[in-house]
């Protein structure tokens, strides 16, 4: 996939393009079903199938005091939308000077004058311009005035409800990722690069963890949980632990990987982390060996719930 990182002035002419708009923050069932779409119209009238959308994440740019609340990192949201076969991204600078320009403004100048659009399939309750006030009826309007068609996609449902990023996001930040991940199509993840802790895993407990510094998104809610780990292209099962170490008093936040059958030295080096389910809450123990009791049976549990020995 192409990435084009502006929100206009692309220099270069697109043919019959069929685009999608928005944040696709996840890139969630209901994301994948819109992006289907598009690459199916694309293909049927032999035209370029575009996925337009912003960085930052306009609320990250309008109330930049929030704590993290995105699922993925710009990288991985592009890698994703990439895999799904949408040949380009254009990714627009969510600048001040953009978020003022009106719905019309925006379609007029953006989506028919420079890309010239031919069709766009949109979500329902998908919203653009200046303080939100474009919608899909607007956007229909425009559609006939410049000479586009307009798809509203219907949303996917799980369990009665409509899937969304926000409704994700509650799930992970409840530590329910296993009913993150029905929504999701795929397990809920972190990516982190491994730093140094203190040295107590392997030294004092015989179960090194990898610590991860991670970009800021979400953090799943603190506890232990089954995990995959991928290093190197490779997936090895895992036991994770966000938290603070109470037992020994920390006082920093960490995320912390054990990778099962494993033994290398992998310092600097980049993991993926992806959250199968939630085993238990952090809990302070009265010593290192009651600790070491309990990952024994972290470990058992979390190969039951990965299947593997
Ligand atoms: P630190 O406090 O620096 O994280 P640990 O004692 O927890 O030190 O050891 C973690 C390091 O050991 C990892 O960063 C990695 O390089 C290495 N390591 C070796 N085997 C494993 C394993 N099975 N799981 C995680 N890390 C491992
Ligand atoms: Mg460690």
């Amino acid at each position: 996939m192409k990435v084009i990182w502006k929100a206009k002035d692309f220099g270069q002419s697109f043919k019959n393009p069929v685009l999608t708009l928005g944040n696709f923050d996840g890139v969630h069932l209901g994301h994948q079903r819109i992006f289907k779409q598009v690459r199916e119209k694309a293909k049927e009238i032999g035209g370029d199938s575009i996925a337009y959308t912003f960085e930052p994440h306009p609320v990250q740019m309008l109330k930049p005091e929030r704590e993290p609340f995105l699922l993925l990192p710009i990288a991985e949201r592009l890698r994703l939308i990439g895999e799904l076969g949408i040949e380009v991204a254009i990714c627009a600078p969510f600048t001040r000077e953009f978020a003022n320009l009106t719905a019309e403004e925006f379609v007029r100048d953006i989506l028919h004058e420079q890309i010239g659009v031919r069709e766009v399939f949109v979500g329902q309750n998908t919203t653009f311009g200046r303080n939100r006030e474009g919608s899909v009826p607007l956007l229909k309007e425009f559609g006939q005035r410049f000479g586009f068609a307009v798809e509203a996609v219907e949303a996917v449902e799980v369990r009665g409800a409509v899937i969304s990023s926000s409704r994700i996001r509650k799930l992970v930040r409840a530590g329910d990722v296993k009913g993150a991940a029905e929504l999701l199509g795929r397990y809920p993840l972190l990516f982190g690069e491994v730093i140094h802790g203190h040295g107590r895993g392997s030294k004092k407990l015989g179960f090194p963890t990898a610590n991860l510094k991670t970009a800021s998104v979400l953090f799943p809610k603190p506890g232990i949980y089954a995990v995959w780990t991928i290093h190197d292209a490779q997936r090895y099962p895992a036991v994770a632990n966000l938290g603070w170490n109470p037992t020994f008093h920390d006082r920093n936040f960490s995320i912390e990987v054990h990778i099962l059958h494993f033994d290398k030295d992998i310092y600097g080096h980049l993991l993926r982390v992806e959250f199968v389910e939630r085993l238990r809450d952090e809990v302070t123990f009265r010593g290192p060996e009651e600790l070491i009791t309990q990952i024994k049976k972290d470990v058992a549990q979390a190969k039951k719930i990965l299947k593997v020995d």
